[in-house]
Formats: structure tokens, sequence, C-alpha cells
């Protein structure tokens, strides 16, 4: 399902994402050396819902929890647990939707447990600011394949490989609508991009080879050299000129300092 959204449906897309933005907001406030991932999930769980919204993730496809915590060699869907005790030196991908006013919110971010080595914070970096360099492409008039093209180029001449098994997405009355919008590709191909598409962009970047597999919970995607991966993600709504970002780092870059 695709279609380009009214000016009152962005408007909307913009509540549920900037309630995805507090959410990471809180989880950053907690997140440290010692907590476990189901703690940061129950707090992600509680303020969604204090909010009057519904976790987008619970029960999505089955899926047990209101975040996705992916840890160093995990790429994305990684499930929360009690016994997932984050360490110093660790980075923890937080993925999370919520569903408000019938529309969805979608971002994520890759977090620093205490400090973490140079090479790793580099990857960190340079996944975040792969994202920009995609949303730069998100304006009317510019296809599919420059938003990949331009992660992808970002990455790879720094080195790094860039995950093609998932992809981001178009957002809207569901999680996950048409168009995909994957995070490779050349200039100029794929379908054009239009006023009011509202897509997630969402790198997966990796430190070493591209390749990922599936853990037997048939939920976590991880490296396959077991290597860590970083995971950054903004829904933007396509526009002439310049894309919206509707979700929001702002509250999670106060707690960080950033
Ligand atoms: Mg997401
Ligand atoms: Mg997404």
């Amino acid at each position: 399902m695709f279609s380009e959204k009214t000016k009152e449906e962005i408007e909307l897309l913009r509540e549920s994402n900037l309630l995805v933005g507090k959410t990471l907001g809180e989880v950053a406030k907690i997140i440290r050396p010692g907590i476990s991932t189901l703690e940061l999930d129950a707090v992600a769980e509680e303020f969604i819902r204090s909010n009057g919204a519904v976790p987008g993730f619970l029960g999505y496809g089955g899926f047990p929890n209101t975040l996705c915590i992916s840890v160093n060699d995990e790429v994305v869907h990684g499930i929360p647990s009690a016994k997932r005790i984050l360490q110093e030196g660790d980075i923890v991908s937080v993925d999370c939707g919520v569903l408000k006013n019938g529309y969805y919110g979608d971002s994520a971010y890759t977090f620093e447990v205490g400090e973490v080595s140079p090479e790793v914070h580099n990857l960190l970096v340079a996944t975040k600011e792969a994202l920009y360099k995609g949303i730069e492409q998100a304006v009317v008039g510019r296809r599919i394949g420059d938003i990949g093209s331009a992660v992808q180029n970002y990455c790879e001449s720094r080195g790094y490989s860039v995950v093609r098994e998932l992809v981001g997405h178009g957002v809207g009355k569901e999680l996950h609508e048409d168009p995909q919008v994957p995070n490779y590709g050349s200039r100029g191909q794929g379908s054009k991009l239009k006023e009011g598409m509202v897509i997630a962009i969402e790198p997966m970047i990796n430190l070493g080879e591209r390749f990922v597999v599936m853990n037997r919970d048939g939920w976590t995607i991880r490296t396959r050299d077991g290597k860590p991966s970083a995971h950054f993600e903004h829904t933007v709504a396509v526009a002439k000129g310049r894309a919206e970002i509707l979700s929001s780092f702002q509250y999670v870059e106060e707690v960080l300092n950033l």
C-alpha cells in the first residue's frame, strides 16, 4: 500500500514521530552499563502508553516487545531480555515505533554504552551522517536510487559496508508501506519521489563485511563476521527543496550533550 499523504496526515505523522523521538530521549536517560535491555523496553512502553499511543512493534508479525534492541554485532530486530545486560564499551541500537491517531512513527538511534573504541565510535558517527546524506536526496524530483546511492557512497568510501537484506520503507497507516528504500543503489534509478511521500530512511552499516545472518530466535539479525553494526533511522516527508524530518533526535541529543 502506498499513497501520498495530505497535509493533515503529515501533521498526524509528525505527532507520532515526535513521540518516538521523545521515547528515545527517555531511553537515552537510562542507558548505562548494568541495565538490561528489558528495562529499557519497559520504560519505553510505559512512556508511549502514558502519551496516548500504543507501541508500534509490539505484536507486529508476532514481535514480543516495544523496542527492537540490537547490541554490538546485532544489526536490527533484537528482542529485549532481562538477561541481556549492557556492558561498558557496547553499542546498542534502539528502534522504536508507535501508533497514535491511526498513524505510525518509526525512528532508531545507536547509543554508546560508557566509552567505546574510537573505531566503533567512528562507525556510529558515519552511519548517522550517512542518514542525513540520504535525507538530502529525499526531495521532489529525485529518485529512490539517489537516496541509496548517497548512503552507499558515503559509507563505502570510508571502508564500511551496507546491509542490503533490510531496507527503509514508506510510513503511514501501516508501519511498512511502499516504496522500499534501500541503502544502496544507483543515481537516477528507481521510483520518482513525490511531494507528500513519507518514508523511513534507515542505514544499517557494518564495520566489517555486509553479510548478515538470523539468530535462532527467528528475529535478531546479526553480522555474519561478528563485527559491530550501527543503525540510525528518521521518518521524513518528501518535499520540494528539502525533506521535512518528522522524527527527532533532539531529545536524545540533549541527554547526550551533543
Ligand atoms: Mg525502525
Ligand atoms: Mg523502519
